[in-house]
């Protein structure tokens, strides 16, 4: 039996500088050898067996990946599996290519996976090196199973060969380690990650990573008065649904949070009174996918030390239906004393962030970021390639799409507003929880939560549409695809979005 937090050890990567020698090979058991698109023969010369190597690859056509795929004439006979690929392309074209050529080299057993970046110049061997550890770092970690025989790892250790000059992965291996947690939660059966496993395992994760953790239990939000995520938890047949709150903070200062980030956390989503079909509820273990990628990202932050106070919070129950289940009509004040008309019990989500969100503001973070599975009508507008993004600061759009690009989680901007509001419009209530018409629903539901935001704090909603897509995305080899966690550093640490929030 898997445990509710995946396995804490890593795949070893160690770097080798200098000459890409039968030497260095030796322990290598496949071998990944990124070549640019017009190799000269100069470069031939330089890899052990080269020149039989250049032979093959004329018999290639151009585009083929991998390009080539051999074995080395050495006491391993290591298998070398090449790509070529352009200089200069971006992070979601070299991570796309680098998952393709891991998983080239991953049809046997598992062993020491050699990474060489030949050819380019400093910059691009950086990138394409960086991307092709970030792919077998993702390959290499197995989602949980329940087999009486579970699949064993595919990758031992990583061994990065011919550089120039020493990498500093640190970035990579966190970020790595932050996606991987999010997906193996998001993954995990709905009875194995339920209400009360989810908050146990988020303890034991704090404790282990020194983080603060406060469990809002029911009773608590209801002296409270968080009636909206009170409204689909009243549907369970318990009372173990809660918000969490995990704190980083890099020093023992108790200073307040400079960043927040806020994570949807439907255990399982059935779509309450309003029943979702079948195919529809399927995979609706997956509906806390944004609470596992705030975490993540919580992880990846706290690994990298970065000198910043970070609040996470949780907002964590299941949308079940019932005889006490919340139902169309259903009038429910909020925590910021908001009145809110139901509409649709399967609109779920934004309720349960709406009072999370009054929370994680009210204690005035530089910057307030949710992940959310939230609406069909982000997938609809981008496909699962992108996800979608809506922010109350509607000129950091170029901002939000650089970092999506440098990331290689791309991000599309969509408007958010008071010009929506008419459409939430209520006879009954202050506000419709969303519209009874199917007409742009991402937007709507980020002009709603956007109700819920106290203290002008500056804020970003990301709708995850790339949160699954089949056949992997990017570097990750996997249907789940843990999106957000590298967009989010990118964001903090490329584009210093946190300098500008104040
Ligand atoms: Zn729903």
């Amino acid at each position: 039996m898997p445990d509710t937090l995946p396995p804490s050890s890593v795949v070893r990567c160690t770097q080798h500088l200098g000459k890409l020698d039968s030497k260095a090979l030796e322990p290598v058991d496949q071998l990944l050898l990124i070549l640019p698109e017009r190799i000269p023969t100069a470069l031939w010369k330089r890899i052990p067996q080269g020149a039989r190597m250049q032979a093959l690859m004329r018999k290639r056509t151009k585009g083929d990946l991998p390009a080539l795929q051999t074995r080395l004439a050495n006491k391993r006979q290591t298998l070398v599996v090449a790509g070529r690929v352009k200089a200069g392309g971006d992070a979601f074209a070299r991570l796309t290519f680098a998952r393709r050529l891991v998983g080239a080299a991953l049809g046997e057993k598992a062993g020491c996976l050699g990474i060489a970046v030949l050819g380019f110049d400093d910059e691009n061997t950086r990138d394409l090196a960086e991307a092709a550890v970030a792919a077998a770092l993702a390959a290499s970690f197995n989602l949980p199973e329940f087999k009486a025989k579970p699949t064993p790892s595919r990758i031992r250790s990583l061994r990065l060969l011919g550089l120039a000059e020493r990498l500093d992965l640190s970035r990579t291996y966190a970020e790595a380690r932050g996606n991987n947690l999010a997906r193996w939660l998001t993954a995990l059966p709905p009875n194995v990650l339920d209400a009360t496993g989810y908050a146990g395992a988020l303890k034991e994760l704090a404790d282990e990573q020194g983080w603060q953790y406060k469990r809002y239990s029911t009773k608590e939000l209801e002296k409270m008065g968080a009636g909206a995520f009170l409204a689909v938890a009243q549907g369970n047949d318990n009372d173990s649904a809660s918000i969490v709150r995990l704190r980083y903070r890099p020093d023992k200062a108790s200073t307040g949070p400079d960043l927040s980030l806020v994570g949807k956390g439907i255990i399982f989503d059935t779509g309450g009174t309003n029943l979702k079909p079948f195919l529809s509820m399927l995979d609706m273990h997956g509906d806390m996918g944004g609470s596992a990628v705030a975490v993540g990202t919580l992880l990846a932050m706290s690994e990298l030390k970065l000198p910043l106070a970070v609040d996470c919070w949780l907002a964590i129950t299941e949308n079940r239906t019932g005889p006490n289940a919340y139902k169309s009509q259903d009038v429910i004040t909020a925590l910021n004393g908001k009145t809110i008309q139901t509409i649709h019990t399967d609109a779920e989500g934004r309720m349960v962030l709406a009072d999370t969100l009054t929370m994680a503001t009210r204690e005035e973070p530089g910057l307030v970021i949710d992940y959310a599975t939230l609406t069909g009508a982000v997938i609809n507008a981008l496909t699962t390639r992108y996800s979608g993004v809506f922010t109350n600061h509607a000129d950091w759009h170029p901002r939000l799409k650089r970092a999506g690009r440098a990331s290689g989680e791309r991000v599309w901007p969509f408007p958010i507003g008071d010009e929506f509001l008419e459409d939430l419009k209520s006879d009954t209530a202050d506000i419709q929880q969303c519209s009874a018409k199917p007409l742009g629903d991402h937007i709507l539901a980020g002009s709603f939560m956007a109700e819920f935001i106290e203290k002008d704090t500056p804020w970003v909603h990301v709708d995850l549409a790339a949160s699954h897509h089949k056949g992997g995305l990017a570097h990750v080899p996997t249907e789940v695809t843990g999106f957000g966690v590298r967009f989010t550093l990118s964001l903090v640490l490329d584009e210093k979005i946190l300098e500008d929030s104040e």
